[in-house]
């Protein structure tokens, strides 16, 4: 753990950064300027490039939070006379379903528990059954539980009927191997303040370009238009529309840069995967378990129960703080738990003083294990 830093955030983003990234934020652009849309277009081509070796592909930055870009997507490639299949098994899968019906989309759920794997079969009958359908939205880690959700094998069953997939690949991308192709998905979406390991600002939609090419006149936004704002951004070499977040676009290409140096995607999943694998055992080895079983976790986020009805989160969360360690309340509907995110700037030396501090604190709090 750096020393300028108060605490380590092991949560699902704002994440731990680096200091380089942070110092990458010490300089102000114009928004007009040349050498701020070169680095605007650089930095589009490099998440592109991260997803595909195809020119298929183009990347579109949106300003805001993650689910701004989602909603920018949902709102913008879906035509008027649209219809959404759902997949939901997470409080991320319900958002999209939210985003969609509050834009008066016509929506089809395919709800499924959230402990539970969506199954490929149901989604196959409900498109089966209804050919309307023009898209489909899943979740690919789902945050809620650290789940990771069968993206692939949806995204074959949603090719086999000729629709369009859109994934939410928020908290996964940049931090598990995956490519546009292995997904089949004409729109990727995620953003800066997760595995890239960014800061938060904006988000990013990978698209399909010919899909995209498709929709002009269909947003139901101005500001969150997708297509004007790829329009721009390629008429202008690099421009946004609207003021867009300079210093976190710096930031995010210092991180891209971390990246590549860390040995890309694939380095930085096998680092996530021994953080979690060894977070998971260290809290087995003190009595805690988690809520899903190992086949069905990501690297990004585990759930842990609590260990009995009368476990004080908000005691341990702030006995852990003091610790300079910050962990994540639980999102599930059905059960008490806990989230500890894997991902960041965090590495196994930090997990195992985590388990050390956990361990401190579950016996000066008395907790039985
Ligand atoms: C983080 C996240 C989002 C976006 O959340 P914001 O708070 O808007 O950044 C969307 N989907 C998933 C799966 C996420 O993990």
């Amino acid at each position: 753990m750096d020393d300028d830093i108060p605490y380590l955030l092991l949560t699902p983003g704002p994440l731990t950064t680096t200091r380089t990234v942070r110092e990458a934020m010490l300089r102000d652009y114009s928004t007009w300027d040349v050498d701020y849309n070169s680095l605007v277009n650089d930095v589009r081509g490099q998440l592109t490039r991260l997803a595909s070796a195809s020119d298929d592909f183009t990347t579109v930055l949106m300003q805001g939070s993650g689910t701004f870009a989602v909603e920018a997507t949902i709102g913008s490639v879906i035509p008027p006379d649209g219809c959404l299949l759902v997949v939901n098994n997470g409080a991320y899968g319900k958002r999209i379903l939210l985003i969609a019906q509050r834009l008066k989309i016509d929506t089809i759920e395919a709800t499924f528990a959230e402990t539970e794997l969506p199954d490929v079969e149901v989604i196959d009958t409900l498109l089966n059954k209804h050919p309307n359908v023009t898209h489909v939205a899943m979740v690919h880690c789902e945050t809620t539980t650290g789940m990771l959700n069968p993206a692939a094998e949806v995204g074959a069953c949603v090719k086999r009927y000729g629709k369009v997939f859109i994934l939410d690949a928020m908290s996964s991308f940049g931090g598990m191997e995956m490519s546009m192709e292995s997904m089949s998905a004409d729109y990727l979406i995620s953003s800066a303040n997760k595995c890239i390991q960014g800061v938060p600002g904006f988000g990013f939609v990978i698209c399909n370009r010919s899909e995209l090419e498709r929709t002009p006149g269909w947003a139901r936004s101005l500001s969150l238009d997708l297509y004007d704002q790829w329009q721009t951004m390629e008429a202008g070499g690099g421009k946004w529309r609207y003021t867009s977040p300079t210093h976190v676009v710096r930031a995010f290409a210092q991180a891209l840069s971390e990246l590549k140096v860390e040995g890309g995607v694939a380095a930085r999943e096998q680092r996530y995967t021994t953080n979690q694998r060894r977070l998971v055992a260290g809290m087995r080895e003190l009595g805690f378990q988690t809520l899903l079983p190992d086949a069905l976790h990501s690297p990004i986020i585990t759930s842990f129960l609590f260990p009995s009805d009368s476990f004080d989160f908000s005691q341990f969360y702030d006995k852990l703080k003091a610790r300079r360690f910050v962990i994540y309340p639980g999102k599930v509907t059905n059960a008490d738990t806990f989230r500890i995110g894997t991902i960041g700037n965090v590495h196994p030396a930090d997990i195992d003083q985590l388990l050390a501090a956990i361990a401190e604190v579950t016996r000066e709090m008395g907790v039985k294990l």
